[in-house]
């Protein structure tokens, strides 16, 4: 199981409270001890527009003046953001393209086919200096302006996207609207095209089926799922759309069902509360919202 948290990165860009550089990397090295696969730390965007996530150079600054062990990710735009990530020892580079053209042309100002150009040539970049890719593929299961795409469109994605050599393909429901049937589909669709070990699913949680969209995910092989804590985050291009399915929620479905065995509730617990008392967020988890309110985590020591 890769389990990868996106709270630094994914949470924060659409948190309308600014987090000062000093928080983020105090919660970086909370995020570290939970034990997650891997966490995803920032953005190399440009600052005008996720100021939010600014300091992605100063953050990774004081971040590698040490060796950590804990895998990281981050988040480029293009070949540019791809340079500045370069700085540092990050060995996964994230980027993304839209299953929308119009979705696509607002998020990054291009076309899908540039976009994919662009992840082309970041993802030759990526390998000449040893690093590993993911793609996001947002607004797979609807788009907040086109609506559904439909299957023959995704296919026709998904067989560009097998051209081009990333190490996961993160399908994404930008706007919280997948559900498991539909989740079994698309993953029928895509493992035409790309081998099903290469898909993560990222999911947001606006109707509350993310879930269940999980464990869809689950039933048809796929094992690399994406969280951030308290279940913070949205889409500032998605109005309405609320935050990513939360990070300790996903960990407890597969926890509570054999599928995990590590739940590190200290550091999960700690990690929450930090958010919440220090970052001055609102969390939307199921855990989070127990915790809150002083009861326990059912079948958690
Ligand atoms: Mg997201």
């Amino acid at each position: 199981m890769i389990l990868t948290d996106v709270t630094l990165r994914d949470g924060l860009q659409a948190e309308a409270k600014t987090v000062s550089l000093q928080h983020k990397l105090e919660l970086l090295q909370l995020l570290a001890q939970c034990q997650f696969n891997r966490l995803e730390i920032t953005s190399f965007v440009n600052p005008k527009w996720v100021p939010q996530l600014s300091d992605s150079e100063q953050l990774c600054e004081a971040w590698f003046k040490k060796t950590h062990s804990q895998e990281t990710m981050a988040f480029v735009p293009n070949a540019k953001g791809c340079e500045r990530l370069l700085r540092f020892p990050i060995p996964w580079i994230s980027c993304f393209v839209a299953a929308s053209a119009t979705f696509n042309q607002k998020n990054v100002n291009s076309s899908i086919d540039d976009t994919l150009k662009e992840v082309a040539s970041i993802t030759a970049t990526a390998k000449a200096k040893g690093r590993k890719v993911r793609l996001y593929l947002s607004t797979v299961w609807g788009c907040p302006y086109e609506g559904e795409v439909s299957p023959a469109f995704l296919e026709s994605l998904f067989e560009k996207i097998s051209k081009i050599d990333v190490q996961e393909l993160a399908l994404s429901d930008t706007i919280g609207v997948a559900t498991p049937d539909t989740v079994k589909k698309v993953l029928s669709l895509v493992s035409r095209y790309v081998p099903i070990a290469k898909i993560a699913l990222h999911l947001h949680n606006t109707y509350g089926f993310a879930l269940a969209n999980i464990q869809a995910g689950y039933e048809m092989g796929v094992r690399s799922f994406d969280g951030s804590l308290g279940g913070i985050g949205g889409c500032p291009y998605a109005k309405g759309a609320t935050g990513n399915v939360a990070s300790e929620d996903i960990r407890y479905l597969l926890l509570r069902q054999n599928l995990i065995s590590s739940f590190p509730k200290k550091e999960i617990e700690a990690t929450l509360k930090f958010l919440r008392e220090e970052a001055g967020l609102i969390l939307n988890s199921s855990l989070s919202k127990i915790l809150e309110k002083g009861g326990s985590w059912y079948g958690i020591q």
